[in-house]
């Protein structure tokens, strides 16, 4: 089962949509513990936190508070931009990845990928040379613009939903593969790479351009 990114507070920690082994050989079980169990359910216990005196937000999705962030209390901008964007990158972080290893985009995401990139491999060029110089903690996102494709970095738990549909994303704070790969940030997003969940992909593309 996916991690389902439309909850309302309170917010709850849901199981990763794979065993902890299931990613091993590029995401250890290790690093998965302590990025679902540690890092995830801080942010939740957080946003929580934040919440929980605001009954007028309890009724609202993460998108809707990511959204319209400009318009809750300036109190809790800041702490729900920080720990609402930490609840939603890393729900769709996970469900970007899948055990069935080395899936391809298909349609019709691929031919979006084609027309917009030229070509799978210079897809994968371009999303990688962004997340190898997003310069400290952040996510490499590509994203749909009613089906138009854009790739972005943006820092610290900053979510590009102002911007688009966000429909892939990848972690680069050190925490989601020092453990395994230590400094080797190119040799983790390659890795990452054969992990990518198309499927899912290909149905968040889709209902981007409904
Ligand atoms: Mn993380």
């Amino acid at each position: 089962m996916l991690m389902n990114l439309n909850q309302t507070y309170p917010f709850t920690l849901e199981p990763l949509p794979y065993p902890y082994e299931g990613l091993e050989q590029e995401i250890s079980s290790q690093i998965l513990h302590f990025h679902h169990d540690k890092h995830l359910q801080t942010y939740i216990d957080n946003l929580n936190k934040t919440l929980e005196p605001y009954k007028q937000l309890h009724s609202m999705t993460l998108e809707q508070l990511l959204t319209h962030l400009a318009t809750l209390p300036p109190l809790i901008q800041l702490p729900v931009r920080n720990n609402g964007g930490g609840v939603y990158n890393h729900m769709l972080y996970f469900n970007c990845m899948s055990p069935n290893k080395n899936q391809i985009p298909n349609n019709p995401l691929n031919t979006a990928i084609i027309r917009d990139f030229g070509s799978y491999e210079q897809f994968k060029q371009e999303f990688s040379n962004h997340a190898k110089t997003l310069f400290g903690s952040g996510y490499t996102w590509l994203i749909s613009k009613q089906g138009n494709l854009e790739l972005l970095n943006m820092p610290n738990q900053d979510t590009p939903l102002y911007m688009g549909n966000p429909i892939l994303n990848l972690d680069v704070w050190e925490h989601a593969y020092y453990l395994q790969y230590q400094n080797r940030r190119p040799d983790y997003i390659e890795a990452w790479f054969s992990l990518i969940n198309w499927n899912y992909i290909n149905d968040l593309y889709l209902d981007s351009t409904r």
